[in-house]
């Protein structure tokens, strides 16, 4: 049986900009978000082997130390040519600076060391997790991807980390050149494009009710 999220929910991020962005897609439904940096919650270490288990282990820690029902995401982006890399370790891959820069750099070298260097050589998938753990150990557990080609040089400025590399398979633009609106495609105005908010509309299937 699936469970549905009411009252207060704590939003398991210390990152300002995806708080920002869960308590935008949260706001239609009626949910209270608060976030475990704002509660002083430390940081549990994310041991998983993929995105689903990292989510949960981010969500169960803060579900146990606030009693409360909590939520995580894990995400990321996953080359073909690179056997998975760097997947769960996408953040790792900018370095404690965050450059994205940097990193999408080494996915080029590493394709063109590989002799990548045509579209069908140069699949990538982004993958969003999303897990919502409760006091008592019940889960909620959605996964979502979205499949594309990566570009050279990256294009466009919008958005943040691999955006201006990433064009999404039936779009001419990348998630760098597009408006937040057009990358996560949230209905009304569409059924969700980026992995992020194919998850969130199968989340809110199972555990939400609009007001
Ligand atoms: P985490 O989910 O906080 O572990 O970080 C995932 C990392 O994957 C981010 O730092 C980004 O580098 C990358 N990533 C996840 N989603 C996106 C996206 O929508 N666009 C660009 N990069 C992303």
């Amino acid at each position: 049986m699936h469970r549905r999220i009411t009252g207060k929910l704590v939003i398991a991020t210390h990152n300002p900009g995806k708080l920002a962005e869960m308590k935008e897609l949260l706001a239609p439904y009626g949910i209270e978000a608060v976030s475990a940096g704002e509660l002083g919650l430390a940081e549990p270490d994310e041991t998983g082997n993929d995105f689903r288990s990292n989510a949960a282990i981010k969500a169960i820690a803060a579900a146990q130390a606030t009693r409360l029902p909590s939520f995580a995401d894990d995400s990321g982006i996953v080359v073909d040519a690179l056997d998975g890399a760097p997947g769960i370790y996408s953040a790792r891959w900018a370095g404690p600076s965050k450059d994205f820069t940097a990193a999408m750099t080494r996915i080029e070298r590493l394709l063109q060391e590989r002799g990548a260097t045509t579209p069908d050589k140069r699949t990538a998938h982004f993958v969003s997790a999303l897990c919502v753990a409760w006091p008592d150990d019940h889960l909620e557990e959605v996964e979502a991807r979205v499949d594309g080609t990566l570009v050279w040089p990256p294009r466009g400025t919008a958005g943040f980390g691999y955006d201006p590399m990433f064009l999404p398979d039936g779009h001419d633009r990348t998630f760098g050149e597009m408006t937040s609106i057009e990358k996560h495609g949230l209905p009304p105005l569409g059924l969700g494009l980026s992995h992020r908010a194919r998850a969130f509309v199968k989340l809110a299937e199972i555990c939400l009710e609009p007001r």
